[in-house]
């Protein structure tokens, strides 16, 4: 190992999970968090981890933590806007034959936990404002003027990252707009017979809506509802009344759409346009010492919930490798061979089920609805249960 000092710019799920991989094995890291305090981390709703990141967590045994601040998923059940079941997978048996459970969480509660992990090694409220890189090392620049000297710069800033945009000397693409929002919320609802645990819907209507939900835990219920792009644009100008307008949106969707929405107080409900990268245009997610994870080297949209798992299975990966290469330019070229086809298969795959999601017309739909019925428990599963388990960190 040749790598003494690290540099990880951005505190997020794969920043932090590439700096405990790392600390670990003796690094000496720092992680430069722009955010100015952990608590204002610790937002957001909430989240699903698959098998695969599970997998991935327990080479860095937080599995078992996680778990513990998890609510395990049992069933996966697609629906329409009418109330009709199209799908359902029975999750037990894969988590069983996988040795992993797919689970739902609060985004602040894996956050805190890793942070926790990660120890002394975060500065929070100093933002990487970009790098020099030489053969013997790279110098990170920081928004206070000062800089700090590492072997490698890990750039895990999220979609909008500043050490990608001064790897590509200014002249990236900006990311590629879906065509969708998500309006993400956690709604206290206790009630267990509206909304009962171990199962994540996932409803599909008309109109380009959908939403998706799932029990956190006896109190909590997450919530998306991903609204396409004509209605986020009405949604967007009553931004301030958000619940309201999501009530009219949902009014009649099945129970208990509008009453999880009902339940949910205003300020709960955050909008994020959904944004990913195509793998076609892409370049390299390194260069000499400098080198990308999580959503700064490939986004991708929400679609088969496995943004944070495919971060996660980054730092896994990237640690791994360099711990184990003596040459950093090898370790980020052997990271890269490693994760490339899967993220890439990924991001295709959930951009081309968005696009299902943005289906208007009531004929269309229901020919959709037609082709879930038919192949979603079978065919969708397993190709999805495929791209989602190739999985070598
Ligand atoms: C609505 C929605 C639902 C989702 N659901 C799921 C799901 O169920 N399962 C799943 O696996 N994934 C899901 N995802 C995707 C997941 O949230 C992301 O892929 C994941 O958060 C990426 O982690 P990251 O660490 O790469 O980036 P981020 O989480 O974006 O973290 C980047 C960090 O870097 C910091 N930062 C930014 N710039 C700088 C700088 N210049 N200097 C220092 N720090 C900086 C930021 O403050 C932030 O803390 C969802 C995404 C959305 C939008």
């Amino acid at each position: 190992m040749t790598v003494k000092k690290a540099v990880v710019a951005g505190a997020g799920i794969g920043g932090l999970v590439t700096a405990i991989g790392l600390r670990r094995a003796g690094v000496d890291v720092t992680v430069f968090e722009r955010r100015t305090e952990p608590g204002r981390l610790l937002t957001g709703g909430g989240f699903m981890l698959w098998h695969n990141a599970f997998l991935a967590l327990r080479r860095l045994e937080l599995d078992e933590q996680v778990g513990a601040v998890s609510s395990e998923i049992f069933f996966h059940e697609f629906g329409s806007d009418q109330g009709r079941m199209l799908a359902r997978w029975e999750i037990a048996p894969e988590s069983h034959r996988i040795r992993a459970p797919a689970v739902a969480l609060r985004r602040s509660d894996l956050n805190a936990l890793l942070l926790e992990e990660a120890g002394d090694s975060v500065v929070m409220g100093t933002r990487c404002t970009g790098f020099e890189q030489d053969p013997e090392g790279v110098t990170v620049l920081l928004d206070d003027g000062s800089a700090e000297r590492a072997d490698v710069l890990i750039g895990a800033d999220g979609m909008r990252s500043v050490v990608r945009e001064a790897l590509r000397h200014g002249h990236d693409l900006p990311p590629r707009y879906a065509g969708y929002t998500a309006w993400q919320a956690i709604a206290p609802l206790a009630d267990e017979t509206a909304v009962p645990g171990g199962t994540f819907f996932n409803l599909w209507g008309r109109n380009g809506l959908r939403f998706l939900y799932c029990r956190l835990n006896e109190n909590e219920v997450y919530w998306d509802a991903i609204t396409a792009d004509r209605t986020s644009t009405a949604f967007d100008m009553l931004r301030k009344n958000k619940r309201a307008v999501m009530s009219g949106a949902y009014a009649a969707w099945p129970d208990p759409v509008p009453r999880i929405i009902e339940a949910t107080p205003d300020e709960a409900i955050l909008p994020v346009d959904i944004a990913d990268r195509p793998p076609g245009r892409e370049l390299a997610w390194g260069h000499g010492r400098v080198v990308l994870v999580g959503d700064a080297a490939h986004p991708m949209t929400l679609n088969l919930s496995q943004g944070a798992g495919q971060a996660i299975e980054d730092g896994v990966a990237l640690s791994g490798q360099l711990v184990r290469e003596s040459d950093v330019g090898a370790a980020i070229a052997g990271y890269e061979a490693v994760r490339r086809r899967r993220v890439d298969a990924m991001v295709r795959n959930a951009y081309r089920i968005g696009t299902l999601g943005k289906w208007r017309g009531d004929a269309a739909c229901w020919a959709r609805d037609l082709v879930m019925r038919a192949c979603f428990g079978t065919l969708a599963k397993r190709g999805t249960y495929r791209v989602m388990m190739d999985f070598t960190p």
